[in-house]
């Protein structure tokens, strides 16, 4: 009688972020036949809208990539206090890209361990990005992460010293990548040969990465006490203004910021909203009501007459204010 011997797959950890790469670290440790677990992080600093095509990134990866088992992980507050005080610093922006990737990774390799994976890969591609994606960084991430040794870069592993995977034999290294450098022409063609045809444009990183989200977010810092990362979705919609004395005014820009900011609303801050007339949703963090009800008329198209009705929320009272005689100058209630 012959018994058919049951060979235990090795278990491996990839980090997917939704983008080509990560897919396609993830295509080629499937295609070697490692019993693959997926981690996708998520913060609120991720510049993905799902809402505009009905369907994020990831569960494109997923699907094509098969039933492979997908944790995600919302990023809470030691993701706060590292990006706050980064050992490594920023990149150009509020962006600290070698101490976002050691904190992931911990993560992942805290995962790794609780389901008995041997490795972990990431779709990293030596050169493609300023901050992490070079040598020098990539050992301070493996070693600060207290993973050496055990992170693979499946897409650029041929250029980089075999790690554990590769020594131990659990994975072919010959079969494995020399990608370098910002092109995706690489990419693109694996992506062909691997039947990976669904994959969005190539992206500059998370919002941190951007000059204008980076200066708002350096002065919500300057000025907030107890940074929480809840606040940092009213960072992303609407025009912001700083007052001389600290106060934040925030004006919507369309129907839907307005929606938006009547749904952050907050009984210690101000809530404007035209009730007879079309104009911008305001939101006032602070005392200055004749300003902000000022920036609410410089943003509606007609000039206002008087006695214009607003609606007015603070203290978990809504109210209707009357705009005053002279012109930005004043609010009745
Ligand atoms: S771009 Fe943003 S999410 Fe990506 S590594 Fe840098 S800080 Fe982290």
């Amino acid at each position: 009688m012959v018994y058919a011997q049951k060979i235990k797959r090795i278990k491996a950890v990839g980090l997917l972020s939704g983008g080509l790469d990560s897919t396609l670290a993830a295509k080629l440790m499937i295609d070697q036949g490692i019993n693959v677990y997926l981690i996708h992080f998520t913060t609120p600093f991720d510049s993905e809208s799902p809402k505009k095509t009905g369907r994020s990134s990831v569960s494109t990866a997923i699907r094509q990539l098969g039933n492979i088992p997908l944790m995600r992980i919302t990023m809470k507050h030691d993701f706060l206090e590292m990006l706050i005080h980064p050992k490594y610093g920023y990149g150009k922006g509020m962006n600290p890209c070698i101490d976002c990737r050691i904190i992931s990774l911990k993560k992942a390799g805290q995962y790794m361990e609780q389901i008995g994976a041997s490795f972990i890969f990431i779709g990293e591609v030596v050169g493609q990005r300023p901050m992490s994606q070079h040598k020098k960084a990539m050992n301070i991430i493996d070693q600060d992460s207290g993973l050496q040794g055990y992170i693979l870069r499946p897409l650029s592993a041929a250029l980089l010293e075999p790690t554990t995977p590769e020594k131990k034999g659990w994975i072919d290294r010959n079969a494995l990548l020399s990608l370098s450098g910002r092109s995706r022409k690489g990419q693109i063609a694996l992506a062909r040969q691997k039947g990976i045809t669904d994959y969005p444009s190539p992206a500059g990183g998370c919002l941190l990465t951007d000059k204008n989200f980076s200066e708002r977010f350096r002065d919500y810092l300057a000025f907030t006490r107890r940074p929480s990362l809840d606040d940092i979705p009213l960072l992303k919609v609407g025009r912001h203004f700083r007052l001389e004395n600290g106060d934040k005014i925030i004006v919507a820009r369309d129907e839907q910021e307005g929606e938006f900011l009547i749904s952050q609303y907050h009984e210690k801050n101000h809530l404007f909203f035209p009730e007879d007339f079309s104009g911008p949703v305001v939101m006032l963090k602070g005392d200055s009501l004749d300003k902000a009800v000022e920036k609410m008329m410089q943003y509606t198209n007609k000039a206002l007459p008087v006695g214009a009705r607003i609606n007015y929320w603070h203290n978990g009272i809504k109210r209707i204010l009357f705009l005053g005689e002279m012109p930005g100058a004043g609010i009745k209630g």
